[in-house]
């Protein structure tokens, strides 16, 4: 095997989408590892919570430089200016093929040694998910092509689902406690899924970021502390908030009606949750490829915040008076009802 690449001058680190809700965990990392961090951001951010974002940023020593992705000219000129090593995108679903101008710049500019796509969700080549999922899907493939016929080096980031409560209506659902009133489960809830924090996303993200074993490789992160199905997801809250809750079922129809519906983002997420829950896309292939490599295989010896603990957090923040003993009585696996979806838009 070949061993992780120890260097001793640090890369130096540019990041898109910084102030995103992905792209935010690795600027962090990136800062906290001692790598020259340097966010590019589109304008003054308008909404407070990205300005927040970034001014911490900023605190934490990132340097703010100015420009869009879909600016060739200005991308190179960054690039070059700068002497940037690594090129991290995390820009949203909506912009992904905004990458475009980008790759052009670092295949001109020729010094980039590792590029990040903005991935950060499944394996996309393996994955399938229906409409309007699969758009987004088909334009993360298509920069994966561009990026392979250029020559640049990559890692793919595939990091799973965010551990969390998985909405099906909600596109940042880790911001957002698991439910109090009742507990919807996708299907017979037996298919299982890898939670992962977000700063474990951050976290190894950047230990790969100048690790030959990475070198033009998809990152898989599967870590086994953190393998559940609905029903156990389910289980592990009620034991958290210490209270059994109702459980209804949302039915692979109930999934495919809203995915149908076409509104975005709901219907993406949907869809996906379909893929995730129905179908099984992240444990329906082995990671044993020439051109995969698993997380936990790769850094035995750091640990995964487990989906427990990011539970734990989510009590923290409940109000008491949400809180009640254990009911004895109440049966642990209440029967399961059918529901009728109706999605909403975080
Ligand atoms: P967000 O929408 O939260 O943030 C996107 C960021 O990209 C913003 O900072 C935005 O800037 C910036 N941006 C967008 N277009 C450009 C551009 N042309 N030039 C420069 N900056 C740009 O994105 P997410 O964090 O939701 O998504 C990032 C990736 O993570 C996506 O690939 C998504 O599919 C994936 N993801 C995975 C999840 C999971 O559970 N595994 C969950 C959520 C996302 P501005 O502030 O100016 O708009």
């Amino acid at each position: 095997t070949v061993p992780a690449a120890s260097p001793t001058v640090k890369s130096r680190v540019l990041i898109a989408g910084a102030t995103g809700f992905i792209g935010h965990f690795v600027a962090d990392a990136c800062l906290d590892s001692g790598r020259p961090t340097y966010v590019l951001v589109r304008s003054i951010p308008k909404c407070p919570s990205a300005a927040k974002v970034l001014r911490s940023l900023e605190e934490k020593g990132a340097i703010v430089l100015h420009g869009l992705i879909n600016e060739k000219e200005k991308m190179e000129e960054i690039l070059k200016e700068h002497k940037i090593d690594v090129v991290i995108s995390a820009v949203g679903g909506e912009s992904i093929l905004d990458q475009l101008s980008l790759l052009q710049a670092i295949k001109a500019v020729g010094t980039i040694k590792r590029f990040l796509p903005s991935e950060f969700g499944h394996d996309v080549d393996r994955a399938d998910p229906v409409e309007p999922g699969l758009r987004m899907y088909d334009e993360k493939r298509k920069i994966r092509r561009f990026i392979e016929e250029y020559g640049i080096p990559y890692t793919y980031i595939c990091c799973n689902s965010i551990a969390s409560w998985p909405y099906f209506d909600n596109c940042h659902p880790s911001d957002v406690r698991p439910p109090l009133d009742k507990l919807q489960i996708y299907g017979d809830g037996n298919t299982k899924a890898y939670f992962v924090a977000g700063t474990d996303i951050g976290k190894f993200t950047m230990q790969a970021v100048d690790d030959v074993r990475t070198l033009n490789k998809s990152l898989h992160f599967r870590p086994s502390c953190n393998f559940y199905n609905m029903n156990e997801l389910a289980a592990l809250w009620e034991k958290k908030i210490g209270k059994t809750l109702p459980r209804a079922t949302v039915t692979e129809e109930d999934l495919l009606a809203v995915a149908a519906e076409n509104r975005i983002p709901e219907s993406i997420v949907a869809s996906f949750t379909h893929d995730i829950f129905i179908k099984g896309c992240q444990v329906n292939f082995s990671v044993d490829g020439p051109n995969d490599v698993e997380v936990s295989t790769l850094y035995p010896d750091e640990a995964f915040r487990t989906l427990d603990e990011c539970f734990e957090d989510f009590v923290h923040g409940l109000n008491e008076k949400h809180l009640s003993p254990i009911d004895e009585n109440t049966p642990p696996n209440p029967m399961v009802e059918s529901l009728i979806v109706t999605a909403t838009c975080a």
